[in-house]
C-alpha cells in the first residue's frame, strides 16, 4: 500500500544524496536488512505489562531454551498494540460509546494484522491500523479531531521504522484526511523528517494527496466539547489521540502517533504526538507511541526515555514504561500513559489516567481491548 522506496516518483528526486543514503549521518548503520538472531516468544497474554513491574524470569529462561535447543533464529511472531488516548473518565462512557470505541479499535487491529499476516512490514500495519481509527470519527483524530481555541482543526502525526531510525512527522494541518499517511510520505518521499502548516499540504498535493475541506473534521462531539471548554478555559481536556506500535515477522518494529492535539490550544501549538523521541518513538529493540498532556511528554522526551532506559541501563520495558508514565509525567504535572513493545514481544500499557482506550491482536488474530484498568 506504501511506496517505501526513498525519493522514488516524488518531487524530492533532486535531493538524490539523501534519498539513496543507507548510513546515518553520525555513521552507524541501522539499515540493517537483515535482523540477527530472534528468539522465541511467548504467548502474548503473558507478556502483557499495565502499571506493574516486567517479569524478567520467564523472558530468561525462554532465551535458554532458546539457546540450548538451537531454535533461536526463528521467524518473528507479529504483534500489534494500539490505544485510542488516555484520560478517558468512566461517567463518560455511555454504552454506545464503548461499543463504538471497542469496535473500532477491532476494527484498526484486524486491519493491522491482515498486514502482519500477509508478511508486511510493522511500518505498513502501524500506518493502517492508525489511519482507520483516523476515519473513524472515534477518536482524536483525523475525522474526530478536537477543535483549538479559533474552532478550527489542526492535526499532527508521526511515524518512525525502529530498524532503520528514519521517521516522518507532519503538524498543523488543516486539510489532511490521513495524517498518519503524509507522515510516512515525509519519511519515505522527502529529505526531511518534520514538515508543518502550509509546506506538508503543499507537500502532499504534490504528491497527489487530495486535501479535504476543513468541514470534513467537524463532528458534533469535538464542537461541544470545544465551547464546554471555552466557557471553563479547561487548558486540557479528554486524550483521545491514537497510537500504533507494532512487530513484524522479520522482528522489525516500527510506531505511529496522530492526534488532532488537545481542545482549546492555542497559537500555532504542537503537541508532543509528531515529535520524534516525545510521543513517538521506535528503534531496534522498542517502539513506543504516546497519548496525554503532550507539553509533558514533550518536556520529558517520554518515548525515548522509555527505550534509552531498557538499552543504556537494561530496565526491562514494563518497568521502563512505568518510571515514565507513573513517575516523571506526572511529577512535572502531567497525564496519559502509552503503549510500548519491544523486541522480545513484551508489552507495556501503562497510564496514570482512570483509563486509556487500547487493544492487541496476537499472530493468530486474538483481539483484546480495554478501557479501565481491568476491562
Ligand atoms: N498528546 C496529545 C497532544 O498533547 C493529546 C492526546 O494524547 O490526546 O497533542
Amino acid at each position: 500500500m506504501f511506496d517505501s522506496q526513498p525519493g522514488k516518483g516524488s518531487t524530492w528526486t533532486s535531493y538524490p544524496y539523501y534519498a539513496s543514503r543507507r548510513f546515518s549521518p553520525i555513521g552507524r548503520a541501522y539499515d540493517f536488512g537483515v535482523m540477527p538472531f530472534r528468539r522465541q516468544r511467548r504467548p502474548l497474554t503473558n507478556r502483557l505489562h499495565e502499571n506493574r513491574p516486567m517479569k524478567t524470569l520467564p523472558a530468561l529462561l525462554c532465551v535458554l531454551a532458546a539457546g540450548a535447543t538451537g531454535h533461536g533464529a526463528v521467524a518473528a511472531e507479529p504483534i500489534l498494540v494500539i490505544h485510542g488516548g488516555a484520560g478517558v473518565v468512566a461517567k463518560d462512557i455511555t454504552p454506545e460509546r464503548e461499543r463504538d470505541v471497542r469496535a473500532t479499535l477491532e476494527r484498526a487491529l484486524k486491519a493491522g494484522h491482515a498486514i502482519l499476516d500477509g508478511g508486511g512490514t510493522s511500518l505498513d500495519a502501524v500506518g493502517v491500523a492508525i489511519s482507520t481509527m483516523e476515519d473513524s470519527g472515534t477518536f482524536n483524530a483525523g475525522k474526530g479531531a478536537v477543535f483549538n481555541h479559533d474552532g478550527k482543526n489542526e492535526l499532527d502525526a508521526a511515524i518512525m521504522d525502529g530498524a532503520t531510525l528514519r521517521a516522518g512527522s507532519v503538524a498543523n494541518v488543516h486539510t489532511v484526511k490521513n495524517p498518519i499517511l503524509l507522515a510516512r510520505a515525509v519519511m519515505d518521499k522527502s529529505p526531511h523528517v518534520m514538515l508543518v502548516g502550509e509546506g506538508a499540504e503543499i507537500f502532499a498535493k504534490s504528491l497527489g494527496m487530495q486535501p479535504v475541506p476543513t468541514s470534513y473534521f467537524y463532528t458534533e462531539m469535538r464542537w461541544k466539547e470545544l465551547q464546554q471548554a471555552l466557557e471553563d478555559e479547561k487548558k486540557s481536556g479528554p486524550h483521545g489521540t491514537v497510537g500504533a506500535v507494532a512487530m513484524d515477522k522479520a522482528g522489525h518494529l516500527a510506531a505511529g502517533t496522530s492526534t488532532g492535539g488537545i481542545t482549546n490550544k492555542r497559537y500555532g501549538r504542537v503537541g508532543d504526538s509528531p515529535i520524534i523521541g516525545a510521543g513517538t518513538y521506535a528503534d531496534l529493540h522498542c517502539a513506543v507511541s504516546a497519548t496525554g498532556w503532550g507539553e509533558f511528554y514533550i518536556r520529558a522526551t517520554a518515548a525515548h526515555d522509555i527505550c534509552a532506559r531498557m538499552e543504556y541501563a537494561k530496565t526491562p520495558l514494563g518497568d521502563a514504561a512505568n518510571v515514565v508514565v507513573m513517575d516523571i509525567v506526572p511529577r512535572l504535572g502531567g497525564d496519559g500513559g502509552v503503549i510500548a513493545l519491544d523486541d522480545k514481544g513484551d508489552i507495556a500499557m501503562p497510564f496514570n489516567t482512570e483509563g486509556m482506550f487500547r487493544g492487541t491482536i496476537d499472530k493468530d488474530g486474538h483481539v483484546r481491548t480495554w478501557i479501565f484498568k481491568d476491562r
